[in-house]
């Protein structure tokens, strides 16, 4: 498939996939980069602007890169009726504030997951009620449900970001941080101040 085709990207507009639209066992292949989804650059923009509080300036999306590799699978079974399969790797990289002494440092995250959304009519189920996972194509996968023809592939990427970063950003383990009376750099020199 012609990775730069612009039509396959319209089913992923906003990062809610149009299930009526895809195809039962046809795979979908999709590679987005950078610039190429508005839903996806926004993903980034928040995680620059999140972790880089003391910077006014407006965040870049240039400082950082991201790479979205997916693959997304419809089938029906008896005993699923229609459901859908999504793998997903997703990678990122991207300026950080050090959350001690605001030096720069740049974070990146690489992920996996593997995903199967069946109707939300199963949730309810004695089966299904309280499941996380699902065995499934010999494989175990995050186990989800979707209403209607919708599925929010944007909310199952931010969730992957948020379980994957790091939370405390450090420039360097050791960092001294910045002193709390004067605000001078402790890693540089000392002030005195206890
Ligand atoms: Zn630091
Ligand atoms: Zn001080």
């Amino acid at each position: 498939m012609n990775k730069s085709a612009p039509l396959p990207f319209t089913k992923l507009t906003d990062g809610i996939l149009k299930v009526d639209k895809i195809n039962f066992n046809k795979p979908l292949e999709l590679q987005i980069h950078l610039n190429e989804q508005p839903w996806l650059d926004k993903i980034l923009y928040d995680l620059i602007k999140e972790n880089n509080p003391s910077n006014n300036k407006e965040s870049k999306n240039n400082d950082g890169k991201l790479l979205l590799d997916i693959h997304i699978e419809k089938k029906h079974s008896t005993r699923l009726d229609d459901y859908i399969l999504i793998k997903g790797k997703i990678e990122v990289a991207y300026p950080a504030e050090c959350v001690r002494c605001l030096i720069p440092t740049s974070q990146s995250i690489s992920c996996e997951f593997s995903s199967c959304f069946i109707k939300s009519s199963f949730e309810k189920t004695p089966e299904y009620k309280d499941s996380t996972e699902i065995y499934i194509h010999s494989e175990d996968r995050d186990l989800h449900f979707y209403k209607g023809h919708e599925i929010d592939v944007k909310g199952v990427i931010l969730e992957e970001i948020y379980v994957n970063k790091n939370h405390f950003p450090l420039h360097d383990p050791d960092c001294k941080g910045l002193c709390s009376t004067c605000g001078e750099n402790l890693n540089n020199s000392d002030c005195g101040h206890k």
